[in-house]
């Protein structure tokens, strides 16, 4: 798969991206912290467990040894008064608690080396058991010189001299040890100190950085939106202008105030739409318009010849399949002299007038078509020859009778035929033709079928 190609990339993979990215990073901040957390933890312990029962332990031993001390001290006094030495009860105890402090100090040390408890300063606490141990002994060997001490009658100058220098040198080693460890110890507090200080810092800067990122994040994908939402919306516009309808709200509604990017897109959708719908309208008003023109006469507003055309043989191919019709074929009787005596102005109106009286007169199912000049069709849909002539009687009687003032009366001649099979459109108009042609000739105003055709 790859890297997402980002420029091309949808919105949703654009923004899962980055916030797997800030995810990534918070999850960073969280490992980091228990990382941290877990060694300042460790740190913690080893001054916790180790160098903080160390130093009690040590202290203790010093008390002790102070006790010791004393009791010497203490031994040496009766003596010189010529008392009786008594060796102290005590002095047994002490001698077993300070084995056993001893025994623990050391344990304490090796134990927490051996299992890698200790990790600041592993050489100071190997250099701290090593002076634990030589300090063991020392003290091994100034218990021995006082148990001998306390078990002679007499006093031993010499081995009470050595005691003493014993006691001396071990007081310094355990001042050496004391000071040690409570170095050791400032040391590891410093350090953990400045462990906590700089985790806190890592800390928030990493926050910070979430935090940023976070904004960016938002920032970013608001500005997406409303970069796409600003194109969406001057696409919209633009398309809006090229449409012929114009809407004038537009403009003004979309600098209503307290509406935010997306109300305003919703806004200018709502107005193409409209304008779109008004649009549709106005175009099969104009189809309509075309229609009529293409198929109807502009003087009379019946069927023109183009229409007449397609209807013939339409009705030729449902006469076909049993439907037959009969057409009829009217010609105004001597128009042209209307015309010459009357102006073209009163042809027109009675040319309205005859086509008013053939739309009355026929069924709805009829349909009259001017053929031009003023020559007129009818076709008369499940009509045989007789029906039709009575139709055609009708209309030339209702013609002749029709009286418009200023205009002269009129009479028309029509010619009658009915479907014929294997009939065609020129075929059929030719009969319709003779008859009117026989009408004509027989003296006009009259209906001839095509069965009269001579
Ligand atoms: P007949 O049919 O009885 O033989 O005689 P007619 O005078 O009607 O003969 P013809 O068909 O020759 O004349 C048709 C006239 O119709 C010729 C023309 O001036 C007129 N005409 C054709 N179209 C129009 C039109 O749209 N308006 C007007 N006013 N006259 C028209
Ligand atoms: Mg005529
Ligand atoms: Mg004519």
């Amino acid at each position: 798969m790859g890297l997402i190609d980002f420029q091309h990339a949808s919105i949703r993979q654009k923004v899962s991206s980055l916030f797997v990215v800030l995810l990534s990073f918070l999850l960073g901040v969280i490992v980091f912290s228990v990382f941290k957390l877990n060694q300042l933890n460790q740190d913690m312990r080893e001054v916790a467990y180790l160098d903080i029962p160390l130093s009690k332990l040590v202290t203790q031993l010093e008390f002790i040894e102070l006790e010791q001390h004393l009791q010497l001290e203490e031994y040496q006094l009766q003596q010189q008064q010529h008392q009786t030495l008594k060796p102290h009860q005590q002095l047994v105890f002490q001698k077993r608690k300070l084995k056993s402090l001893q025994d623990h100090a050391v344990s304490l040390l090796e134990e927490n080396l051996q299992q890698g408890r200790v990790v600041l300063n592993v050489v100071a606490h190997q250099q701290v058991l090593h002076q634990l141990v030589n300090y063991r002994q020392l003290s091994d060997a100034f218990e021995q010189h006082l148990s001998q001490i306390y078990e002679q009658s007499v006093a031993d100058a010499s081995l009470l001299a050595q005691t003493e220098a014993l006691a001396t040198e071990l007081e310094l080693e355990q001042k050496n040890l004391l000071q040690r460890i409570s170095q050791m110890t400032s040391n590891d507090a410093n350090f953990t100190e400045q462990q906590e200080q700089d985790f806190l810092l890592i800390n928030i800067i990493l926050g910070v950085c979430a935090l940023v990122i976070g904004l960016m994040l938002t920032l970013y994908i608001t500005q997406i939106i409303l970069r796409r939402v600003n194109r969406i919306q001057s696409k919209i516009k633009r398309f809006g202008s090229s449409l012929s309808v114009d809407d004038n709200r537009t403009v003004a509604a979309s600098l209503q105030a307290n509406r935010d990017e997306l109300a305003e897109l919703e806004h200018d959708v709502g107005v193409l739409m409209r304008q779109l719908s008004r649009e549709i309208a106005s175009r099969e008003e104009v189809e309509q318009k075309l229609l009529q023109l293409a198929t109807r006469d502009k003087l009379t507003g019946v069927y023109n010849r183009h229409k007449w055309d397609e209807q013939i043989n339409h009705s030729l191919s449902l006469a076909e399949r049993g439907y037959p019709f009969g057409l009829i074929l009217l010609d105004i009787d001597f128009f042209k002299k209307v015309n010459d005596q009357y102006g073209h102005s009163a042809g027109d109106k009675i040319l309205k007038l005859v086509t008013n009286v053939l739309q009355h007169d026929t069924r709805d199912i009829d349909t009259v078509f001017r053929l031009g000049g003023e020559e007129f069709a009818i076709i008369c849909p499940m009509q045989d020859l007789s029906s039709t002539l009575i139709i055609a009687e009708k209309i030339r009687v209702a013609i002749a009778q029709t009286h418009a003032p200023q205009l002269p009366a009129v009479t028309v001649s029509a010619g009658v035929a009915s479907y014929r099979q294997n009939d065609s459109a020129a075929t059929i108009l030719k009969r319709a033709d003779q008859a009117l042609y026989q009408a004509k000739g027989q003296g006009r105003n009259q209906v001839v079928s095509e069965a009269e055709l001579s």
